[in-house]
């Protein structure tokens, strides 16, 4: 194995000029060495002319369970914590939302948990005040997928109000059909039907505000949505561009790195189709290396952005 540690990561600052419109050597930091924190925290990058805020929705931590990965063990679990140097204690999982700004507008991508999932988690509307946005000024949210803890932060409380008055939200056709289909009781397990039943209340009452697509393609100007199932039927990655930079939100494509990354093969609880989201995190790593972007998942450690690069059998991650 690899060992990661700063020095591997330190970047010319040419290459971190191009990345972050920053001047002088840019330092990515080793996943291990990023913190989660329940903390509101703001951190603001660009891509181009495109302005892109990750926000901190807070920060998801749980106890080992046998089910946590469908093909590997508890102890396997935590040797991996600890060979990526992460405390094999808990499982901690990152909550960052992004702010994109461009052409005048405001976007989220993914709204987080809204409070309701984990105490620890549920500070994006306190971000998003540090980088001075208010609910009002959002546009549009690009949602990757309707599992709970992405579209929760859009509902004020267990009501169907909105916390985002004048937002469209764009999203996967398929990933809308699958979650509004009347017999998606029969096929999903009793833990995810009060949430499924908020998804039925939610979304039709607002289906004039969703903006439907199939396929890749542009949604917003300089953001196009990438079809990459498995984790969620309708699961997507956005890409935002502008110029020669790039950046890839991959969603739930993986979850903590020192697991999945490293793991590829490993199937977390939270997959829907665990062969099919392997593949997926396959492709999209292999892009990610191949082109050497940046990129974020939601539950990388906060702030999340970082690249990924192979190594040996897997890849390995490093936050910036
Ligand atoms: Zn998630």
């Amino acid at each position: 194995m690899t060992v990661v540690n700063r020095r591997n990561f330190v970047v010319s600052a040419a290459a971190a000029s191009a990345a972050f419109s920053l001047n002088g050597t840019m330092e990515l930091v080793p996943a291990a060495y990023a913190q989660n924190t329940s903390q509101p925290s703001v951190k603001r990058f660009t891509i181009g002319d495109i302005e892109v805020i990750a926000v901190n929705d807070g920060v998801w931590t749980r106890e080992h369970t046998d089910d946590f990965i469908a093909n590997a063990t508890i102890a396997d679990t935590k040797k991996a914590l600890a060979e990526g140097n992460v405390d094999p204690g808990l499982i901690s999982m990152g909550m960052t939302v992004l702010i994109i700004k461009t052409k005048g507008k405001t976007y989220l991508i993914d709204s987080g948990t809204g409070g309701q999932i984990v105490p620890t988690a549920g500070c994006l509307l306190q971000s998003l005040k540090l980088a001075d946005v208010t609910p009002e000024q959002i546009d549009g949210i690009l949602l990757t997928h309707f599992h709970a803890d992405h579209i929760y932060g859009m509902m004020v409380g267990t009501s169907d109000e909105r916390v985002f008055p004048k937002a469209q939200m764009i999203a996967s056709a398929d990933e809308f059909n699958y979650w509004t289909q009347p017999d998606i009781f029969k096929e999903q397990p009793q833990r995810r039907h009060s949430y499924i039943k908020r998804i039925h209340s939610f979304f039709p009452k607002w289906k004039s505000m969703c903006h439907l697509v199939s396929g890749e393609q542009e949604v917003i100007p300089g953001v196009r949505i990438i079809p990459a199932f498995g984790h969620s039927p309708g699961h997507s990655v956005f890409h935002i561009s502008s110029g020669a930079d790039q950046f890839f939100y991959l969603g739930d494509t993986a979850n903590v790195p020192a697991l999945f990354v490293r793991n590829p093969q490993w199937h977390v609880f939270y997959d829907q189709d665990g062969p099919g989201a392997e593949a997926t995190r396959r492709k999209m790593f292999d892009r990610m290396v191949a082109e050497k972007a940046l990129c974020a998942c939601t539950h990388f450690p906060y702030p999340s952005v970082g690249r990924i690069q192979r190594d040996g059998k897997g890849y390995v991650y490093a936050g910036v």
